[in-house]
């Protein structure tokens, strides 16, 4: 039997694109989901795969984009939430502030899919030990927001020193949380937040094992474009570390793995949108062909629910009232 595997879409849209870029116009969400959407679920009919499209609550309460979504749901794909605004500093929100954030996509999503969202990622990876507090309260199963790389690590211990409103002893407090909550960004492989009496399931996003380089379908596609046989070797070398290593793959699609910058010009900026979309296409199967030679391939739900049942490492979240 192979070892399991998840994959995953994250559906950013072409406004959280511009809104990240600081592009004026986002403001009203340019959408480009009626294209996106029916694209990649046709790519994923094709291979006969059910994934998780992580989606964004502001694009699910805007009219213009309720057929596609309605569509992710129908190809009985799983809903994930991604956050209402897609704000890569979730982990400056206050405790309130989180609840609104995920109570309004839970709503918005529930309204078009039926489908209750058990699942998040942060958008731009952002996790604290606040939200994993409100997942736990609000019944969530999983979170998928860690992306265990040298660099994110630090950029997050400074967002948690740097806070102006803790007082010292908070501040102390919080030292000794962060040593037990940053051990699970280390972590390649999945593991529980034991949080009070409740549990999430943690499945860090994938990266090269020892290297902890990305591997996620975009980093691939971008190489391709220096040279093919380059990128191919790097993906069968990351599918057989992470095989002989033990490590169970998340792999990671995006929207801009299925458009060209025809489709969507005010992103011709990103790496890789000048390949014509058939080339795109035809190489992302090409990767996703090699994977599922090794691993069965499910959705996060599923995912989860297997690493529920083995017995893996606890992490402590200690939250504020502790
Ligand atoms: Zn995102």
């Amino acid at each position: 039997m192979k070892p399991i595997a998840s994959l995953s879409l994250d559906l950013d849209n072409k406004w959280s694109y511009m809104k990240t870029h600081g592009d004026a116009g986002w403001e009203s969400f340019p959408t480009y989901l009626d294209v996106v959407v029916p694209r990649s679920l046709e790519f994923l009919r094709e291979r006969n795969l059910k994934i998780t499209y992580f989606i964004v609550g502001q694009d699910a309460v805007r009219d213009e984009n309720k057929e596609a979504i309605a569509q992710i749901s129908n190809a009985n794909h799983e809903i994930g939430n991604h956050s209402f605004k897609h704000e890569p500093w979730l982990h400056l929100y206050s405790k309130e502030e989180l609840a609104e954030e995920f109570e309004k996509t839970e709503k918005a999503l529930e309204n078009i899919t039926g489908q209750r969202t058990i699942g998040f990622r942060g958008p731009g990876y952002s996790l604290s030990p606040t939200v994993l507090e409100v997942l736990a309260e609000r019944n969530y199963e999983y979170d998928c927001s860690t992306l265990p790389t040298y660099i994110a690590p630090l950029a997050r211990a400074y967002y948690f020193f740097k806070s102006p409103e803790m007082t010292e002893e908070e501040r102390e407090k919080r030292k000794k949380l962060f040593g037990k909550f940053s051990d699970g960004f280390q972590s390649l492989k999945p593991y529980k937040w034991q949080i009070g009496e409740k549990s999430l399931v943690e499945i860090p996003v994938t990266t090269l094992p020892f290297f902890k380089t990305p591997i996620h379908a975009s980093y691939v596609i971008y190489l391709s474009t220096f040279s093919k046989t380059l990128a191919r070797t790097y993906w069968k070398t990351a599918i057989e570390m992470c095989r002989m290593t033990g490590t169970p793959i998340s792999l990671l699609l995006h929207p801009l793995d299925f458009l060209s910058g025809e489709d969507a010009p005010e992103l011709k900026f990103f790496p890789a949108m000048n390949l014509p979309v058939e080339k795109k296409l035809e190489f992302v199967g090409e990767i996703l062909e090699i994977f599922a030679e090794k691993f069965e391939i499910v959705n996060m739900r599923q995912h989860a629910e297997t690493v529920r049942r083995e017995s893996i490492k606890s992490l402590i979240v200690e939250t504020a009232k502790s």
